[in-house]
């Protein structure tokens, strides 16, 4: 395979293709390119949508969920004349009381402190690199971001959920709550702003700036 350099730009950063490690010049200009590896066809940069438009309507929408999602029950269990209902927390809040304190702990920081941190520092870094302001802080968030990304499991909650519903739906009276539905849409909408997010289309923004 010949690597040939026709045809890209000749000023801006050099970026490493990921399939075959080809160092490519990436154009100047932050939007509306495809940049093709000229070697293997992998698509580098795709900035042909706004990227970064995406990600903060998702964690826009995600933030919105997150409060139904934490405060309407995911479903109530009824057995006899025990009818209970619970939200995420008030579910760590009953794993504590069992003395199921680092599982109550584990649930509190994976399905909520991190998700909810995760989706405030994507919304402030779209929001911030859209009006050009804060660079500094940025910065700062997307290597956050970065850090804890993998802290958040919203979707293993999720799991947990689905296999408690199946498991209990012989054994109680069981009715899966509207929280559920926010919860589903809440990951739908997490997942899509977590898949969104480019940092370099970020990174391109900080340059920018300073020039
Ligand atoms: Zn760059
Ligand atoms: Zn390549």
């Amino acid at each position: 395979m010949s690597h040939s350099t026709k045809s890209l730009p000749e000023h801006g950063h050099l970026t490493a293709c990921h399939e075959c490690d080809l160092l490519v010049n990436l154009p100047h200009e932050r939007v509306g390119y495809r940049l093709k590896c000229p070697c293997c066809g992998y698509v580098i940069v795709d900035t042909r949508y706004d990227a970064l438009g995406k990600t903060l309507a998702a964690s826009l929408a995600a933030l919105l969920l997150f409060i139904p999602a934490n405060l309407l029950p995911i479903m109530a269990i009824n057995i006899g004349d025990m009818g209970q209902s619970t939200t995420v927390l008030q579910g760590a809040q009953l794993m504590w009381q069992a003395e199921y304190f680092w599982v109550a702990f584990m649930v509190v920081l994976t399905a909520f402190i991190v998700p909810l941190l995760e989706l405030s520092l994507l919304l402030s870094i779209t929001v911030l690199a859209k009006l050009r302001r804060g660079m500094g802080f940025v910065v700062s968030a997307v290597k956050v971001y970065q850090k804890i990304r993998s802290w958040g499991m919203l979707e293993v909650y999720m799991f947990g959920i689905l296999v408690s519903i199946v498991k209990l739906v012989d054994l109680a009276d069981l009715v899966v709550n509207g929280g559920l539905y926010c919860f589903g849409g809440l990951l739908f909408c997490s997942t899509y702003a977590a898949a969104s997010f480019d940092p370099h289309e970020v990174w391109e923004i900080v340059d920018e700036t300073k020039h």
